[in-house]
C-alpha cells in the first residue's frame, strides 16, 4: 500500500482566472476499472492519456486529478515553450551521440508540433513562437552559453544566433541585460488555456476525466487499486504524472526535490512595451540559477517569474508552493530591477507554484521498484510545458509495453543522482540556497562572491540551461 498526500486547491494564476472555465467533470464514485489510470490532470498525464488514445482508441483511459486539470504546475507556469538544446551537455552526459541529438531534436520538434495540435483542435493557447533570449544580466554571467553553443556545433547543430550586446539591450528593453544569444524555435502560451484545450481534445478522444478525485492510497498488485475519496479504480497499468506531488513516495523523493517558483504579472502597460523595444514578442530569461524568466502577453502585460528554490520540510507540497510573501517580494524585486519604469502598483497579480527538480534538471521515466505497473514520468525541472508531449510518448509507451524509440530512449530508467533524505534534504538545501542567493546578489553587484559560497552554490542541483562558469566577453 502506497500513501499519496492531498493538497487544497493552490491560488488561481493570473491565467486560470483569466479564461472561463468549463464545469468540473464528475468525481470518481463506487467501483470502477480502467486499462490504464492517469494520476494528475496537468500536460503530461493529459499528453499521455491523448497518446494512448491514438495508439491504441479501445484502450480504456482514466484521469484522476485532485482539483481541476491544470491545478497544479500547468496551469500556473511562465508558459515558455522550450527545446532542451539549453540541456544539451547534461543529455550527453548519459546517452549517447545519437540518442542525445534524437532527444534535442524532438523536444525542439514539439514546439512546433504544439503550435500545430493548437491550430488544428482550434485551441487559443496565445501561442507565439517568437524565440527565446537567454540573457546575462551580470559580468559574471556573460558568455554562460559557451559550453552549450560549443556542444551544439560539435553535433551539428545550430539552434542558437549570437547577438550583439546592443541587439539584445534593443530587443529585451532593458539595459540591464549585457549580452545574449537567441533561439528562434521558442514560444509561449497562455498555460491555462493549453490544459484546458487539452482536456476538451482528451474528453472528445474518450479519455474519462475525474476532478476532484485525488488518489490517498494506491494498493501495489495486478491490477493495482487507486482508492479517492468516494471510489475505487481497478487498473492494469498506473501512470504517476504528479509533479512534485510524487514526493510523498520515498522512492521518487530521492529522484526530486520540490522547488518553489513565483511569478508576478503587470497590468497591462499600453504602449510603454513599444516605447522601450520590447515589442517582439521574446522570451526572456537571465542566466541566474535562481532565474528570473519573462515575457509579454496578449493584452500587454509583462509576466515575471523567478526560480526562488524556496523548500518545503518533508517536501510537502502546501502553502510555500501556492502563494509565498518571501518568494513573491524576491520576484517583484527582480521585475522592478529589470524594468525600472515600472512601480510596485501596476503589478496586479502573483503566485507561486511547485517545480520538481532533479540533480541534472532533466526528467526521469520509469516504474516503481518491484512494481512493473506503475509508472512515472517526472523531474520537469521548470521545462515541462513542451517536453510534456514526449513525455506523453514515453509513458504512452510504456504502459503499452511498446518496444520503441520512445520506450528506448535515454531519459527511462536513467541514472539519477539522489537527494539526501530528510532532515539533510531541507536543513541541507537551505544552506545551499542561502548560499546561492548571497552569490548572485554579489555577481548582480559586479562583486566577487565569497569562495565559500561559491562552494555551497556548487553544490545545488543544476538550472534551466547547462551554464559556463566564469563570465568573460
Ligand atoms: C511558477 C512556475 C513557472 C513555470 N514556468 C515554466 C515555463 O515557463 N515553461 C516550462 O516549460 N515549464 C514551466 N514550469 C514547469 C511546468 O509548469 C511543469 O513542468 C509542467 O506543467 C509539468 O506538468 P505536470 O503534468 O507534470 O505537472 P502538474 O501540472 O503539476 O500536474 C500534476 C497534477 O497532479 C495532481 N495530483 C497530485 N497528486 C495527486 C493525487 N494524489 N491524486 C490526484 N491528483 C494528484 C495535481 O493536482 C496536479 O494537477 C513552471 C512551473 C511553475 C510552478
Amino acid at each position: 500500500m502506497m500513501k499519496l498526500n492531498l493538497t487544497p486547491p493552490l491560488k488561481r494564476s493570473f491565467w486560470q482566472e483569466s479564461i472561463d472555465s468549463p464545469p468540473p467533470t464528475p468525481a470518481l464514485q463506487g467501483t470502477q476499472k480502467a486499462d490504464v489510470a492517469i494520476i494528475g490532470g496537468g500536460l503530461v498525464g493529459l499528453w499521455t492519456a491523448l497518446t494512448l488514445k491514438q495508439h491504441e482508441p479501445d484502450c480504456e483511459v482514466v484521469v484522476l486529478e485532485q482539483d481541476v486539470c491544470g491545478g497544479g504546475a500547468s496551469g500556473r507556469n511562465g508558459g515558455f515553450a522550450m527545446s532542451w538544446w539549453p540541456k544539451i551537455g547534461t543529455l550527453q552526459s548519459f546517452c549517447n551521440t545519437q540518442q542525445a541529438l534524437f532527444l534535442g531534436q524532438s523536444a525542439e520538434q514539439a514546439i512546433h508540433e504544439l503550435g500545430a495540435f493548437c491550430r488544428e483542435h482550434a485551441i487559443d493557447a496565445h501561442f507565439v513562437q517568437k524565440g527565446w533570449l537567454w540573457t546575462a544580466t551580470a559580468p559574471a554571467h556573460v558568455n554562460a552559453w559557451r559550453g552549450t553553443l560549443e556542444a551544439c556545433e560539435r553535433l551539428g547543430v545550430r539552434p542558437f544566433e549570437r547577438l550583439s550586446p546592443q541587439e539584445v539591450r534593443r530587443r529585451t528593453g532593458s539595459t540591464i541585460h549585457l549580452a545574449g544569444v537567441f533561439e528562434a524555435s521558442n514560444a509561449t502560451v497562455q498555460p491555462a488555456a493549453l490544459v484546458q484545450g487539452l482536456r476538451r481534445v482528451a474528453l472528445a478522444a474518450g479519455v474519462q476525466i475525474h476532478e476532484h478525485s485525488g488518489v490517498t492510497r494506491i494498493q501495489t498488485g495486478q491490477p493495482a487499486v487507486l482508492h479517492t475519496e468516494g471510489g475505487q479504480l481497478h487498473a492494469n497499468k498506473v501512470v504517476l504524472a504528479t509533479n512534485a506531488w510524487s514526493a510523498a513516495i520515498p522512492e521518487l523523493a530521492r529522484l526530486i526535490t520540490p522547488v518553489n517558483s513565483a511569478m508576478a504579472v503587470t497590468c497591462p502597460l499600453g504602449e510603454a512595451l513599444e516605447k522601450i523595444g520590447w515589442a517582439g514578442g521574446e522570451s526572456i530569461t537571465d542566466s541566474q540559477l535562481m532565474v528570473d524568466y519573462y515575457r509579454t502577453t496578449r493584452d500587454g502585460r509583462i509576466a515575471f517569474g523567478k526560480g526562488t528554490g524556496a523548500l518545503a520540510f518533508g517536501s510537502e507540497i502546501k502553502g510555500l508552493f501556492s502563494d509565498d510573501a518571501q518568494s513573491l517580494a524576491m520576484t517583484r524585486a527582480d521585475l522592478l530591477l529589470t524594468y525600472p519604469f515600472l512601480s510596485q502598483d501596476q503589478i496586479s497579480h502573483g503566485w507561486a507554484g511547485p517545480i520538481d527538480r532533479t540533480y541534472d534538471s532533466l526528467p526521469v521515466f520509469g516504474h516503481l521498484q518491484g512494481h512493473a505497473n506503475i509508472l512515472y514520468g517526472i523531474g520537469w525541472s521548470g521545462n515541462g510545458v513542451s517536453p510534456s508531449r514526449l513525455g506523453g510518448r514515453i509513458l504512452a509507451s510504456l504502459a503499452l509495453d511498446r518496444q520503441d524509440e520512445w520506450t528506448q530512449c535515454g531519459l527511462v530508467g536513467r541514472p539519477c543522482k539522489p537527494f539526501p533524505p530528510e532532515p539533510f534534504r531541507y536543513v541541507g538545501g537551505n544552506v545551499v540556497r542561502k548560499a546561492v542567493i548571497r552569490k548572485e546578489r554579489a555577481e548582480m553587484r559586479g562583486q566577487r562572491p565569497g569562495s565559500f559560497d561559491c562552494f555551497l552554490a556548487g553544490l545545488a542541483p543544476s538550472g534551466l540551461e547547462d551554464k559556463s562558469t566564469g563570465g568573460g566577453r
